[in-house]
């Protein structure tokens, strides 16, 4: 089947079926939509840190840069070694990590040498302190300790070679990177702008930190979980606070919001009834799709555009909007931000150690806690009151349980 390239020829497509949208199918058809961006910024490196590069990373340097000792020891001579007995060296230098031996290495020769120090000329091989022995006499190196010729011994261009691509354009920096970058003395690297994302909450109920609660009313958590998941993902993020839902209202904030960022996300107003108002708006403003996706909690989704923008309409509901923005949202955005080979979140099967009741027909995200080790295997477990309203589940979790498949997600942890 040839990709939609349009929404909607999305939406006239054979298998799509708004009402019953399977998660897969969703997120496949969303990913079709998707132009990363292509601005490119060079920053120091330690900016680069959550960045993604925007050019492949070519190593300047052999690394390491000279042979060097893998071990504290004796740099010798293989061919000096007696081929069984012991063999008695004369000892003419030091050589330390930053501080090479003078000296080289002649016939009967050898210098003392540690952990990371550069090979002296002549040796071409480490014989390890603990099979090696000295007197008056000079260093005895034990029968048998070494086998071969270059043992212990670190290459040039082991690890990299000059010219060698360390990293291909597309790579998250992470801490490792930075490290990696930092070894091959590079001060500076090109990574793609950050993606600019738009959010605000919509719901007459909503309050804001700061103000008495009247009955019937809450506070807007969900703009502070949208906050956290985008900071974590690198985004610069642009808070338009809360919307009534009060259709000029709704029409003004749509409009800045696709004006200012590459993405807007919206909560609540998506629902039975409340989109009454919201799809028609949406559909002057923009070409927007309506899904009820068949997945628990999260029902109901709309993706689409808005002018130049993508929008992500997620249900109001706190754990909806976690669960629809692991599901959907967090995807599209690493492949906007240039990030190669995105995918969902990884999955594992695993036994539970507590049941589970299971509508048929939809995937349900259930907030799990893994647990476990190596040794004795690893299990899981819900978090009790799975409400979508129940934020607490989440906050209790370390995983989500993915009921239809029976595999397991691992959203909330990052791994280093
Ligand atoms: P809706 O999808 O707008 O019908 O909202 C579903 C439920 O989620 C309602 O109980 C809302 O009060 C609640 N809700 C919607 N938006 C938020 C929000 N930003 N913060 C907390 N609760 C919300
Ligand atoms: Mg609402």
């Amino acid at each position: 089947m040839t990709e939609p390239k349009t929404l909607r020829e999305a939406s006239c497509a054979d298998d799509y079926d708004p009402n019953s949208m399977p998660v897969d199918r969703a997120r496949a058809l969303i990913r079709t939509f998707l132009t990363p961006v292509t601005t490119v910024e060079r920053v120091a490196l330690r900016a680069a840190l959550g960045r993604v590069l925007a050019a492949d990373v070519i190593s300047p340097i052999d690394v390491p840069g000279h042979d060097n000792s893998a071990m504290d020891g004796f740099a010798v001579r293989f061919a000096d070694l007696a081929p069984a007995g012991e063999t008695l060296l004369r000892r003419v230098g030091e050589s330390f990590a930053g501080k090479p031996a003078a000296a080289s290495v002649g016939s009967g020769e050898c210098v003392r040498i540690f952990t990371g120090a550069v090979m002296p000329a002549g040796a071409d091989t480490v014989v390890m302190q603990e099979r090696a022995g000295e007197d008056a006499q000079g260093v005895r190196i034990a029968a048998g300790a070494v086998t071969k010729a270059g043992q212990n011994r670190r290459f040039a261009g082991e690890d990299l070679k000059a010219g060698q691509a360390v990293f291909a354009a597309g790579q998250l920096v992470r801490p490792a990177e930075l490290g990696m970058m930092a070894s091959l003395g590079i001060g500076e690297v090109p990574v793609y702008r950050r993606l600019r994302v738009a959010f605000f909450s919509t719901g007459d109920e909503l309050k804001s930190i700061g103000t008495p609660l009247a009955t019937g009313e809450v506070y807007d958590s969900n703009r502070y979980t949208i906050y956290g998941m985008l900071q974590r993902l690198g985004c610069d993020v642009i808070d338009l606070g809360v919307v009534p839902d009060v259709p000029e209202a709704l029409e003004a904030a749509f409009v800045s919001a696709a004006a200012a960022a590459d993405v807007v996300i919206t909560s609540g107003g998506v629902s039975v009834g409340e989109a009454d108002f919201v799809k028609p708006l949406l559909g002057k403003l923009g070409e927007v799709l309506f899904w009820k996706i068949a997945m628990k909690p999260g029902r109901p989704l709309a993706y689409g555009r808005l002018g130049a923008a993508h929008f992500f309409g997620l249900p109001g509901n706190p754990v909806s909007v976690m669960v629809t923005f692991y599901q959907f949202v967090r995807e599209a955005l690493l492949v906007l931000q240039g990030q190669r080979d995105v995918g969902p979140l990884p999955t594992f099967k695993l036994p539970l150690t507590t049941p589970i009741r299971k509508a048929p027909g939809r995937t349900e995200f259930q907030r799990g806690v893994l647990s476990g080790d190596p040794a004795n295997g690893y299990t899981v477990r819900t978090t009790g009151e799975q409400g979508s309203g129940v934020l607490s589940s989440m906050s209790q979790a370390n995983c989500f349980i993915a009921v239809s498949y029976t595999h397991l997600t691992l959203p909330t942890k990052r791994i280093v």
